[in-house]
């Protein structure tokens, strides 16, 4: 008989961006004018179309039972269909496996592929929920780390540097989160084809795959890498504003979608029904929606920017994907603030949002001190008065 709570979970660190939202949302609750840059939630509400779909789906008793743990067919039919609009990339809907939000995806994509002592390589900045995924599957994360002087991209020779024969998996996210950066076509397209010449499985999460600005253009990593050994992740929570429904999915060759689903089938089960209903309205319907919530992002995203950039000691790239901006805050760091010093990023998170009642997610949580993570999915005046708070902090010393 060992400790209570197994080792296996005991071992896992709590969601640090769940945790920073909550705090932030209990003082605002308290009444405290809490400015939330925490949460990578859009900030949107659904489509009134995909939202009409499942109300429909709520009143058709079909919809009241069990239905195929994978997912409903047509909507893996449809998943399909708009993988290959969206990026190009070819599959068959028996290649998709319905999942509970693009998380449970994660999860199972890592369950199926590693075995215990298996190394992911793992860049860093990485989106906190991975290290922990690939944990619990017995793999061994490999952290390849970058920084803003790259725009915070991998090369080949970072990762080949890296690799080791127990080597199985390379986890590639582009746009990423937690810094926004997208990876151009010809280093995408490089990086894929180092991972099909050693042999290596290549895990995409493409869940941001439509938030790009500027001259940035998606490239799905799937065509370069080997496409036997390609696993693409996604969902609908963050192009669709659909975060709270909870639906995502994973794609990949056969012998792995039905290891994850059998997995699935000991675990979760169908996905909410009502809720794959709304997916299949989303993913069938036009981009017109995202087209609009990406030119509202992509004003925040320059004014974040700029506003950051003028605070002294403060350095932010700019960020050509998702919602988040980066910024290194190393230059802040044991300086005086309001009479207080921060000597890690995670203490300088907690005095701005004692201080200055800002939310704001510390680097430690994506595997690099000395940043913080600022998701600029909130209200335009809501992200102006809370870079000016940080800004007044740190004039005032
Ligand atoms: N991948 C990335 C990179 C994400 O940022 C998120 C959400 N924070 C997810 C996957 C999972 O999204 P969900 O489980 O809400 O579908």
């Amino acid at each position: 008989m060992g400790e209570r709570v197994s080792d296996r979970v005991s071992a896992i660190a709590e969601s640090a961006t769940l945790a920073v939202d909550a705090k932030a949302k209990a003082l605002k609750a308290a009444g405290r004018p809490v400015i939330g840059f925490g949460a990578g939630e859009p900030d949107f509400p659904t489509p009134e179309a995909i939202v009409e779909a499942a109300v429909a789906a709520c009143r058709n008793p079909k919809y009241h039972r069990y239905t195929p743990v994978p997912g409903l067919p047509e909507l893996r039919a449809a998943v399909a269909a708009k993988t290959k609009r969206d990026t190009g990339y070819e599959v068959d809907a028996a290649q998709v496996l319905i999942t509970n939000g693009g998380k449970q995806a994660v999860y199972n994509a890592f369950a199926a592929l590693c075995d215990p002592g298996d190394e992911v390589l793992l860049i860093a900045p990485y989106w906190t929920t991975y290290p922990e995924a690939i944990k619990l599957a017995g793999g061994v994360p490999v952290e390849v780390v970058t920084d803003e002087t790259t725009g915070y991209l991998a090369s080949v020779d970072q990762l080949e540097a890296a690799r080791t024969e127990r080597t199985k998996v390379l986890l590639f996210v582009s746009p990423s989160n937690p810094t926004g950066a997208v990876y151009p076509r010809e280093q995408v397209e490089a990086i894929g084809a180092w991972a099909r010449e050693h042999g290596l499985w290549v895990v995409t999460d493409e869940i941001y795959e439509h938030l790009v600005y500027g001259d940035a253009e998606m490239v799905s990593i799937a065509h370069s890498a080997d496409p036997d050994r390609v696993v693409v992740l996604n969902g609908v929570a963050k192009t669709y504003a659909m975060t709270g429904w909870r639906v995502g999915w994973l794609i990949g060759p056969t012998d792995i979608v039905k290891a994850a689903s059998n997995l699935q089938s000991h675990s979760t089960s169908n996905v909410n029904n009502v809720a794959q209903v709304a997916a299949l309205e989303a993913v069938s319907g036009d981009l017109s929606a995202v087209a609009q919530m990406r030119a509202v992002y992509d004003r925040r995203r320059r004014r974040i920017v700029s506003m950051l950039s003028d605070i002294p000691g403060v350095v932010c790239p700019e960020p050509l994907g998702a919602f988040y901006a980066y910024p290194s805050v190393k230059g802040l760091l044991n300086v005086s603030l309001r009479g207080r010093t921060a000597e890690s990023s995670a203490e300088l998170a907690a005095i701005i949002l004692e201080e200055a009642e800002v939310a704001v997610v510390p680097g430690e949580a994506f595997g690099t001190p000395g940043y913080l993570r600022m998701s600029y999915a909130l209200g335009d005046d809501d992200l102006a008065e809370g870079v000016s708070r940080i800004a007044k902090l740190v004039a005032e010393g």
